[in-house]
């Protein structure tokens, strides 16, 4: 599939649920309320959605939240989801908490890789982040994700002022030892989220001088292929790499290849624009699979060139939680 700008758009991202076991101060509010069971996609409607934006070209898949994890069946979906054929990678983002139990079984089921949210190595800091996570459950789970062979790891943390802000160096130098790539995130705001978020971003450049003010210059990782948002680099000696996700200091629109299903299955062209295209809708409407293939490409057609926050336009209609990231 190709938008208007002549992007090639493969790359699939679907949010497994809303709901999700902990409640990151920037994400969403402690208590939050949740989509009834019968506006989400069953099993049956997720993969078929799937399975027919496969068809058209998508060969890489990642499951988000919510929280991915605490979806019921989440292993079968996995297996499912795998054995379509033209895909080519399966990934999924979670807070670890629950990888423990599920890592090895996910692995066996057909999942490739892993992204883990971690956004501070400081036990009290992550408690008031998280407001119900603990450090020790999500590193296990980190642990038995390495253990199940889901490689390379890659570790999210989205940096915000006031919260960790200061400890961004701690992470960093976990690349020193461990063959990870950290990934620091900036703040994206949204909808009931987005007073905190404006007040709270920290740009790349600035959580990257911090790293660089501790730990010493960072080298750029040759053969960068512009196609992940975050471009690779290491610090001396490290087995790891460090990337930015600068999403509001220095967009990457122009690379975007992708599009998101949210759970409530509408298919979502632009994280940061409120657009949405109702595909269970249609499913539950009884549409043509080809009537539906239509709108999809159409619709990807028209795909936004970019977000708008540099105009002032937040996205209102969803949380982060709530598409996905
Ligand atoms: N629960 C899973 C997790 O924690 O990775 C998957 C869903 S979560 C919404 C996906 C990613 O979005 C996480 O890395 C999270 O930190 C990030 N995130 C959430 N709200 C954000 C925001 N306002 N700006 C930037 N990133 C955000």
């Amino acid at each position: 599939m190709h938008d208007q700008f002549g992007r090639r758009i493969h790359y699939l991202r679907i949010s497994l649920t809303d709901v999700c076991n902990l409640r990151c101060v920037y994400c969403m509010p402690e208590r939050m309320t949740f989509r009834p069971k019968q506006e989400l996609m069953t099993d049956a409607e997720l993969l078929t959605l799937a399975g027919v934006m496969v068809g058209l070209g998508v060969d890489k898949i990642r499951l988000t939240g919510g929280e991915p994890t605490v979806r019921p069946n989440l292993v079968e979906i996995v297996r499912s989801l795998s054995q379509l054929p033209g895909l080519r990678e399966l990934a999924m983002t979670t807070n670890g908490v629950l990888l423990p139990q599920l890592a090895e079984a996910l692995a066996r089921a057909g999942l490739n890789r892993i992204n883990i949210s971690i956004d501070t190595l400081d036990p009290a800091k992550f408690k008031r982040i998280t407001r119900w996570g603990s450090l020790d459950s999500v590193w296990a789970g980190v642990e038995a994700a390495e253990a199940a062979g889901l490689r390379p790891i890659k570790i999210n943390a989205v940096v915000t002022r006031g919260f960790n802000d200061e400890e961004v160096a701690d992470l960093a130098r976990l690349s020193l030892e461990r063959d990870w790539d950290i990934r620091f995130i900036e703040l994206m705001p949204f909808a009931g989220e987005a007073d905190f978020a404006q007040h709270a971003v920290v740009s790349s450049t600035e959580t990257r001088k911090r790293i660089e003010g501790e730990l010493g210059p960072l080298q750029e990782v040759p053969g960068y292929d512009g196609r992940d948002p975050a471009r690779p680099y290491r610090l001396a000696g490290a087995r790891g790499t460090l990337g930015f996700i600068s999403s509001i200091t220095e967009p990457f629109c122009a690379g975007c290849n992708r599009i998101r299903l949210t759970a409530d299955g509408k298919l979502r062209l632009c994280l940061l624009r409120d657009g949405e295209l109702d595909l269970l809708g249609l499913l539950r409407q009884d549409a043509s699979a080809e009537t539906i293939r239509q709108q999809i490409t159409a619709a990807v057609w028209r795909k936004p060139w970019g977000h708008g926050l540099p105009d002032g336009l937040i996205p209102q209609s969803r949380l982060m939680s709530q598409i996905g990231g």
